[in-house]
């Protein structure tokens, strides 16, 4: 149990560009990040309840409520069990005529029980909308992760050899993490070696790396909350031209990424960027995945970098593919190309927008190494 250390006023901007957002009398948050993130509290069990003059009441059960009442103040404290059903309760005793909420985080049943309390009204992720740009407190936190995950990347590197499995090195990587400084690992790592390396989230298995491989490595660090996420791919003894031919192109496509990052840039522009490349070689139909998403609090999170947007329900907007990226937003790029059989490369930096040209975060070569 961990309080986020921002300051008070730090909070209540967040809480004030949530209401500005919502558009409704009142928003109840329930998704744990975005309670943590609204108020600072790290609970299982919390709800928040904003009102749109900025006002908020916490509600966290009796196991939080200690650590609640020492949150920055400008915060009024519950302690209730059924945290969502008793604000709700508390905005129509305040007269709020319809409340939003999380579409995306509220189940069904929670869904029926709060509407006999009061008219709801769908909300389309509103905190992670506010999420999406940082602070520059966020982003130092993003910078230390990432350097975590740069420094395990370069001491755990010269351990790779044939006869290394691929969970023996998913572990080196995540033990090295934690020894650096991480909380823990920001996801489970994915090792992929020789024809493995096919397959984009492939789980690290009992397979030996081989002399020949290519071995992709994704991993990051967790620290202060946030999510590092980096890729690397490299060759173990030997590389054949094939092997070699489909790293430059991979690194090229993820130079022309990394390039077309600008605020302003739409989302599908900057896929389009990378995109084009692997297709102008010839090999886009194995480029399978969107070019990358963002990363802070949660290891995914908006915006996604895709080829078309999916369509959201809640918001109704006929034209997704027109978002586009803010100044201080932390994505990844990470084109790869798995040739079915025979192997992968993806390469995936955590960098983050500024309006002078985008600041990589993670630092690690993006060289082919063979090792
Ligand atoms: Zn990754
Ligand atoms: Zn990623």
């Amino acid at each position: 149990m961990t309080v986020f250390p921002s300051p008070g006023d730090v909070l209540q901007a967040r809480r004030a560009r949530l209401a500005e957002i919502a558009g409704t009398a009142a928003v109840l948050v329930v998704k744990p990040v975005n309670v943590r993130y609204l108020t600072g509290l790290n609970s299982s069990n919390a709800a928040v309840l904003i009102y749109s003059d900025g006002r908020a009441v916490l509600a966290t059960d009796s196991r939080y409520a200690e650590t609640a009442r020492a949150l920055p103040e400008g915060l009024e404290v519950v302690v209730e069990r059924e945290v969502a059903a008793r604000l709700t309760e508390r905005a129509a005793r305040d007269g709020v005529g319809e409340l939003g909420f999380e579409a995306h985080a509220v189940t069904v049943g929670l869904y029926l029980g709060l509407k006999r309390i009061l008219p709801l009204v769908p909300l389309s992720a509103p905190v992670e909308e506010v999420r999406m740009v940082k602070d520059e407190s966020e982003i130092a936190a993003l910078r230390r992760a990432c350097a975590i995950t740069d420094q395990a990347f370069a001491d755990v590197l010269p351990r790779i050899r044939p006869g290394m499995t691929e969970l023996e090195l998913a572990r080196a990587l995540e033990t090295r993490m934690t020894e650096l400084g991480a909380r823990k690992p920001a996801f489970d790592s994915i090792v992929a070696a020789g024809p493995s390396g096919a397959v984009p989230h492939h789980g690290p298995g009992e397979r030996a790396i081989r002399r020949g491989d290519l071995v992709t490595m994704d991993f990051g660090a967790l620290y202060d909350g946030y999510h590092a996420d980096m890729t690397r791919t490299v060759a173990v003894g030997a590389v054949a031209d094939w092997q070699r031919d489909l790293y430059d192109l991979v690194a090229r496509a993820q130079l022309a990424g990394v390039d077309a990052v600008r605020p302003g840039a739409a989302l599908t522009e900057v896929d389009a960027a990378a995109r084009s490349v692997i297709e102008a070689a010839g090999e886009g139909e194995w480029f399978t995945h969107g070019l990358g998403h963002g990363v802070g609090l949660e290891i995914h999170e908006l915006p996604f970098l895709t080829r078309a947007p999916a369509p959201d329900a809640v918001r109704n907007d006929p034209e997704p593919g027109r978002a586009r990226l803010m100044d201080r937003v932390p994505i990844t790029i990470e084109p790869g190309v798995y040739l079915p059989g025979r192997g992968g490369v993806r390469i995936e930096d955590t960098l983050v927008t500024r309006d002078d040209g985008p600041e990589l975060l993670t630092l690690t070569t993006k060289e082919l190494l063979v090792l």
